[in-house]
């Protein structure tokens, strides 16, 4: 049986009074939760975040990593260093990331690698553009993002990998996937794995990303290959963050 995972994605937002009052609604609203909850935060806030939650249950994640381990790379943050932190998951290809930042499948692959290496699970991210569904290539990108990182790091490390399917078309546009949609592409995602390793596919949580609100969580979440969600916008305000983690529950 699946633990059902919310994973906030705070983007680049915040400073240290909001986050201190988010993460004490949070903290108090979450207590007694049997699901994984998780806030990935901007860098600098990290130490913050983890000192506030410790002993709390809820768990800290990064947005990104880079793809070097250590070395003359200005403005770099390496794995190693997201672990000094008490990081335990890394947001890793953020449609956000490979857009606007230029992230190949190889660079995400490596990613991944590295946040395994230092004992963190990175939450992949893979979803397809509104052109590519509309020309009916959701399952054919998807699979190339996901078989990329398989590839680069087997399928035995990829029991700890996170996956979150994201639609582009649905983060941040207010736009959700249909439970069915999304269903179709977690279980194709799921069956990909499966060839190469039917228990760590049966184990694999596959979240679901794109405009959740708590209007629509439970209905994504009780779809049978759905393990829960990455939330952005929601992941901001207290109650709404909330009531979709009381839907994974
Ligand atoms: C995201 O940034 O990963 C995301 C899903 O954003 P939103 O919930 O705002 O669509």
């Amino acid at each position: 049986m699946r633990k059902k995972l919310v994973a906030g994605n705070w983007k680049m937002h915040g400073n240290l009074q909001f986050n201190a009052s988010l993460l004490d609604g949070l903290i108090s609203g979450l207590s007694g939760l049997q699901c994984e909850v998780v806030v990935c935060v901007p860098y600098p806030y990290m130490a913050q975040v983890s000192q506030k939650l410790s002993g709390t249950g809820i768990r800290v994640g990064a947005q990104n990593v880079s793809e070097y381990q250590q070395g003359a790379f200005t403005g770099e943050v390496s794995a190693s260093m997201l672990g000094e932190f008490g990081c335990d998951y890394v947001l890793v290809g953020h449609s956000e990331r490979r857009t606007l930042f230029g992230e190949t499948d190889e660079v995400v692959a490596v990613k991944c690698k590295n946040v395994l290496q230092y004992g963190m699970r990175p939450v992949l991210c893979v979803g397809e553009t509104l052109a590519e569904r509309e020309s009916g290539k959701t399952d054919e990108v998807v699979a190339r993002q996901v078989d990329a990182v398989l590839s680069v790091i087997g399928v035995k490390e990829f029991e700890k990998v996170v996956v979150a399917y994201e639609p582009v078309w649905a983060i941040g546009t207010g736009v959700t996937a249909t439970p069915r949609q999304a269903q179709e592409v977690h279980a194709a995602i799921r069956a990909q794995v499966a060839v190469q390793d039917m228990v760590v596919a049966a184990g694999l949580t596959i979240l679901y990303g794109g405009s959740v609100k708590p209007q629509t969580a439970a209905e994504l979440f009780g779809q049978p290959d759905i393990d829960g969600g990455l939330i952005g916008g929601a992941a901001l305000v207290v109650d709404d963050f909330l009531a979709i983690c009381h839907a994974a529950n």
